[in-house]
């Protein structure tokens, strides 16, 4: 039976064309993407459909459940597989949301490209012809939301995107991919010992949770202006295991007493540590004072779990359990 993939686009580099003011912008549809790799794609029916033409710095959370809604649609409908083509920038984000608002068992697989289509060498063909390939495949059925890159494939939870213009950007410093694709074949060696857990997406939108940068010296500028008007949660982006300047820790335990206050590393790999460091300012003391540590995941990433969470009405024990996991 031919295996039928639909590919939405949402615009990135991938899609990207000349301005005549110069630089690229967001130009090419799903079907310009989809035709350039038409010479390889045979024995899979692939459908495209352009659902937003933007960079991704600019797409919204709302339009990212949009595009869960429609690929959910789209496997219903009896698609194999489904392709996400957008920008690199937040393809860590909305691969994750993807993931925590989708248990199909059918692949969702996030790619883009580094290059745009009028620069040497681009790598957008490549990387969506892999992308309908892990789609149409069996190997990569309930695996969760995956990102294709550079014949490499990513789980939505661990995928980085670690360097601003070389095409092995995508990274998973923490896990490593769990699979690739050589000579077409699709090769899943490795997958989640447990699903991601799955949210409804709210009708009211995701409460706003702030990601805070941790950075040494400090003057808590940000702090101060966020316990004067909090938010419904941050995340901390703190140095190393999950530590602070000593100064600013209980600016943080009372901001942790009044809303939820994720502690996150900026370290790029590794989780939050809970009990090695004892110094004012450490992970111990934070944890102490309210702070919740982040476990596997970046900072991020957990803004949106905890936005979701906090969206779904979760008490702090289980946003705990949540990060804990
Ligand atoms: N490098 C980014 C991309 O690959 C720039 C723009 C965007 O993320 O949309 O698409």
């Amino acid at each position: 039976m031919t295996s039928k993939v639909q590919v939405f686009a949402l615009g990135g580099t991938i899609a990207m064309a000349p301005r005549r003011e110069g630089g690229v912008a967001p130009g090419l549809n799903g079907d310009d993407l989809v035709g350039a790799v038409a010479a390889w794609t045979g024995g899979i029916d692939v459908a495209a459909e352009t659902l937003f033409s933007l960079p991704s710095a600019s797409l919204t959370f709302a339009q990212v459940a949009q595009v869960a809604a429609r690929a959910r649609a789209a496997a219903d409908a009896g698609a194999s597989g489904i392709v996400v083509t957008q920008g690199t920038d937040t393809i860590e984000e909305t691969a994750f949301l993807l993931d925590l608002l989708l248990d199909l068992d059918a692949p969702v697989v996030v790619t883009g490209a580094m290059r745009a289509p009028s620069q040497a060498g681009p790598d957008g063909p490549a990387n969506l012809l892999a992308a309908i390939q892990t789609a149409a495949s069996d190997e990569a059925r309930g695996a969760g939301v995956l990102v294709v890159f550079n014949d490499e494939i990513h789980t939505a939870r661990f995928v980085a995107k670690r360097h601003t213009h070389k095409p092995s950007a995508f990274v998973s410093p923490l896990a490593g991919p769990i699979g690739w694709i050589a000579e077409g074949r699709v090769h899943v060696p490795l997958r989640p010992a447990r699903p991601a857990p799955t949210f409804a997406w709210p009708a009211a939108g995701l409460p706003e949770v702030v990601l805070l940068a941790g950075p040494p010296d400090d003057g808590g500028r940000l702090v101060r202006a966020l316990l004067a008007d909090p938010p419904a949660g941050v995340v901390l982006q703190a140095m190393g295991a999950g530590h602070t300047p000593r100064h600013l820790a209980p600016l943080l335990g009372d901001l942790a007493d009044r809303i939820p206050v994720v502690l996150a590393s900026r370290a790029g790999a590794g989780q939050t540590l809970r009990q090695t460091y004892g110094f004012d300012g450490s992970e111990i003391d934070l944890t102490r004072r309210g702070l919740i540590p982040a476990g596997m995941l970046d900072a991020p990433k957990a803004r949106i779990l905890l936005a979701l969470l906090l969206a779904d009405g979760a008490d702090r024990a289980r946003i705990v359990a949540a990060f804990d996991d």
